[in-house]
């Protein structure tokens, strides 16, 4: 094959393989969040120094934080302030389990709308849409602060992130890709904005977390503004994609539920409705099961899928399995992964709860 028609195959490739489906209605795009006082939630104490810059720092600081006792304060039930509200993220990195690693900031501040959109998961396809979104889609406002997730260098500014080359027409529209300084097990991490209406940082740039990298924008294949934010592991490519509700820390009190569905046999459900009740004050939630094409299910968790946000507390969790309801309760703990298993007829396992050491109460001073 001629250069040329090599390259032509491989650009139509390209084009049919992907687009970063980033749809999002403007209803849910008008969400504000309040800022709110409230007596903040005390939930963890603990001297984390400095980060450095040898090698896989992230492993070392972990390994501080496990050494140092946590103090732990249960969280009392706070009044429900609303779907929109949050409280303030943990501070990086947060990891009260071994397998968690919520190493990376919110890109958006506290202020804007700064979670994951529950109509746009990772692993879920949208419409008619056969592809998979490979991130997750904060329904900031136009113009909102788009900021560094975490330490690291810019590695990619500008349109064509997905073809690698300069692209005006490039799914991700303007974007920025970080490499951090810091990996996971030995691999790198890097994360990704996507949308974006302008960029503020250069090529090689050092980033702190928090930084101002640019402003949210309608650029690229979405339908409205927001910005489409991706974790990498491994390599920066389309394919090493994790689940950033995985990676980013919580509000402070609030946690995450990742689950393994399968049927009787362990085999993966594909797109299966989950839905998640408070026992608190009824407010559901609902998730579907990763459709398994071009995404990654964490190491460890082996999930198929993923939900933060979620206040600590009791929930309800619900699978309509073969026209069957099937339930089960469980108790949310705050500021870690949550672990559920649905194996069909089989029912529901739990992991268990945190230790009671970690849970008693902080030793008075
Ligand atoms: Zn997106």
């Amino acid at each position: 094959m001629r250069r040329s028609q090599y390259l032509l195959v491989l650009f139509s490739l390209a084009f049919s393989a992907i687009h970063v489906a980033c749809v999002q209605s403007t209803a849910s795009m008008a969400i504000h969040q309040e800022m709110i006082t409230t007596t903040p939630l005390p939930i963890l104490h603990f001297a984390a120094s400095p980060m450095t810059l040898t090698p896989d720092p992230i492993d070392e600081l972990l390994e501080d934080l496990q050494a140092t006792p946590v103090r732990f304060v249960f969280p009392t039930q706070i009044a429900n302030l609303g779907p929109d509200w949050r409280p303030p993220p943990y501070n990086t990195p947060l990891a009260l389990r071994p397998e968690d690693h919520y190493y990376f900031a919110r890109p958006i501040p506290s202020g804007e709308v700064n979670w994951p959109n529950p109509s746009y998961r990772y692993g879920n396809t949208f419409f008619s849409d056969t592809t998979v979104h490979t991130g997750v889609d904060l329904g900031a406002d136009q113009g909102a602060d788009v900021l560094a997730a975490g330490d690291g260098e810019v590695i990619w500014v500008g349109y064509g992130l997905y073809r690698g080359f300069e692209d005006l027409t490039d799914p991700y529209g303007l974007a920025i890709a970080i490499r951090h300084d810091f990996g996971h097990k030995g691999k790198q991490l890097y994360t990704l904005y996507a949308h974006l209406e302008k960029t503020i940082v250069w090529l090689g740039q050092r980033v702190k977390v928090g930084d101002k990298i640019g402003t949210v924008g309608i650029t690229g294949h979405t339908t409205g503004p927001h910005l489409h934010f991706e974790v990498r592991l491994g390599e920066n490519d389309y394919y090493s994609t994790r689940n950033p509700e995985l990676w980013m820390v919580p509000p402070e009190g609030w946690a995450i539920l990742a689950g393994r569905v399968t049927n009787s046999y362990g085999h993966y459900l594909m797109e299966q409705l989950v839905e998640i009740t408070s026992l608190v004050d009824g407010q559901t939630w609902t998730v579907k099961t990763y459709k398994h094409t071009a995404i990654n299910m964490d190491d460890e968790y082996k999930e198929n899928f993923v939900i933060s946000d979620l206040p600590s507390g009791p929930y309800e969790i619900k699978i309509n399995y073969f026209g069957v309801n099937m339930k089960t309760q469980l108790f949310l703990y705050p500021g870690r992964t949550n672990i559920i298993h649905f194996m069909g007829w089989k029912g529901y396992t739990l992991e268990d709860a945190l230790e009671e050491s970690v849970l008693s109460e902080p030793p008075v001073p």
